[in-house]
């Protein structure tokens, strides 16, 4: 038995030998010696992990390429790719684009000296985020704001500055997880707060969080369920009704919103929380992240209280959870969009809010291009979904082109590593191009690719 697993293990190569292969010291010389045999030693582990499994090693060659493609893909660093799965917000792509204008503002600062934190004026030392919270006190009403790196970590220093050592109430119906890594039970023991959990996972009571209050009780937290709906028999109670409860009691309510609507515009469900709702609900703080709906770079907003806000603000966990500077330029751009209702600025916006008709235009100009190449392009009819933790079941009709394929989960695999990268879903039939979500700049490299892609099922080009 051992014998089978070991005998695999003779054949494979070491280190040195591929290193000094004319490939590898090709590779070596463009990407750096180092960061070859980093690959290759990785790449080899895993051959022999597998070995011992009793997996055959692949050929010597195979070995050299696949180490080459990661050192490739590390030295050549994250790429473009095409997101033509419809989904807006989508967090393995990057979850919002910016507005061109936002991103050329923070290349322009990170490549030079820039204002950062300094008051022109006096010449004394300012907050590098003194504007865009400007701008969110101005759109939402709220006292004051601070920006952070991201929602988890506006969290994070929301219960670490206020709850230490304490306790904060939240509903059973709202331990939410988000994306694997963001869990309301895991952040409170990392900020030190004891978590007390009210009611039950489908009905939570107003007086199910009178009776868990006590003399401990620092916070009551209310997290909006962003990426899945509680339906059926269920009941949260209202945050008006939660923030009156904390404020009788002198306890600061907090409210996650998650996606970051700063006020309710037309076309976005009314259950979907605001900034401007909630403040005036009477939360105490609210938090979210800037890319989600507000379309803007990844960071954490916190509004509210001017006193609380200030509290979080001089906590020392703040330093270590402070905004780049290439974020906050994004951020006062999409900020000021929205300040002026320009938000047909912002892609994000602009996606969601495009109507199915003109969609429709970009698949019938795709499946056009298509169709003089190969057979088997139609456009259909298909539902977008916003993503990225936002309006969970909430869909937008959309439309796509829906391309044949004998095996489409593999012909979705070439378009995955094609040139650009085409990131699309798989039907029973073939492969689904929502065209929302791509842009008409893109629809000619879009097209090439799935030509691409598609030759290899059919070899001979029919
Ligand atoms: C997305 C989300 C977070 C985490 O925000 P990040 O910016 O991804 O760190 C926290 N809470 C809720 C409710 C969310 O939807």
């Amino acid at each position: 038995m051992e014998r089978a697993a070991a005998e695999p293990r003779r054949r494979i190569p070491a280190v040195d030998a591929l290193l000094r292969s004319d490939p590898g010291r090709r590779a070596s010389a463009t990407f750096g010696r180092a960061l070859v045999k980093r690959t290759l030693t990785k790449t080899l582990d895993e051959v022999r992990a597998a070995a011992a499994r009793g997996v055959a090693p692949p050929p010597d060659d195979e070995i050299l390429a696949a180490a080459l493609a990661r050192a490739s893909s590390a030295a050549h660093g994250l790429g473009r790719v095409i997101n033509a799965t419809g989904v807006v917000l989508h967090t393995g792509l990057g979850r919002a684009p910016l507005p061109e204008a936002a991103a050329a503002s923070a290349a322009r600062i990170a490549s030079g000296y820039s204002d950062l934190e300094i008051e022109p004026e006096t010449g004394a030392r300012g907050r590098r985020s003194a504007r865009a919270e400007v701008l969110l006190t101005a759109v939402t009403g709220a006292e004051d704001a601070l920006v952070v790196n991201n929602g988890a970590a506006a969290v994070l220093l929301a219960l670490a500055a206020l709850a230490r050592g304490k306790h904060a109430l939240v509903s059973r119906g709202e331990l939410i997880e988000i994306g694997g890594e963001f869990r309301i039970p895991d952040i409170m023991a990392a900020a030190g707060v004891r978590l007390v959990e009210v009611g039950t996972t489908n009905r939570t009571r107003l007086s199910d969080f009178r009776a868990a209050l006590s003399d401990k009780t620092a916070l009551i937290l209310k997290v909006h369920p962003s990426n899945y709906r509680v339906v059926g028999f269920t009941a949260e109670p209202p945050a008006r009704d939660l923030a009156a409860l904390a404020a009788k009691n002198g306890v600061p309510f907090m409210y996650d919103i998650g996606s970051g609507l700063l006020e309710h515009v037309a076309g976005i469900p009314a259950d979907e929380p605001s900034a401007e709702g909630a403040l005036a609900d009477g939360a105490d703080l609210v938090v979210f992240s800037g890319d989600k709906l507000l379309g803007g770079p990844q960071a954490g907003v916190i509004l509210g209280r001017a006193a609380l806000v200030d509290r979080l603000r001089r906590h020392p966990v703040a330093r270590a959870v402070r905004v780049d500077k290439m974020q906050v330029s994004a951020l006062e751009h999409v900020l000021a969009a929205h300040a002026s209702d320009r938000r047909a600025e912002i892609p994000t916006w602009r996606m969601l809010r495009e109507p199915a008709e003109h969609v429709r235009h970009r698949a019938e100009l795709l499946a056009r291009t298509l169709d003089g190449e190969l057979a088997g392009a139609r456009v259909v009819a298909c539902d977008s979904a916003v993503g990225g933790g936002s309006l969970p079941g909430y869909v937008v009709p959309s439309s796509g082109v829906e391309v044949s394929s004998p095996e489409p989960a593999g012909m979705a695999a070439r378009l995955r590593t094609g040139s650009p990268p085409v990131f699309c879903r798989i039907t029973e039939r073939g492969v689904l191009l929502d065209l929302r979500t791509v842009t008409e700049e893109e629809l000619a490299d879009l097209a090439r690719a799935v030509q691409y892609a598609r030759e290899w099922d059919d070899p001979d080009g029919e």
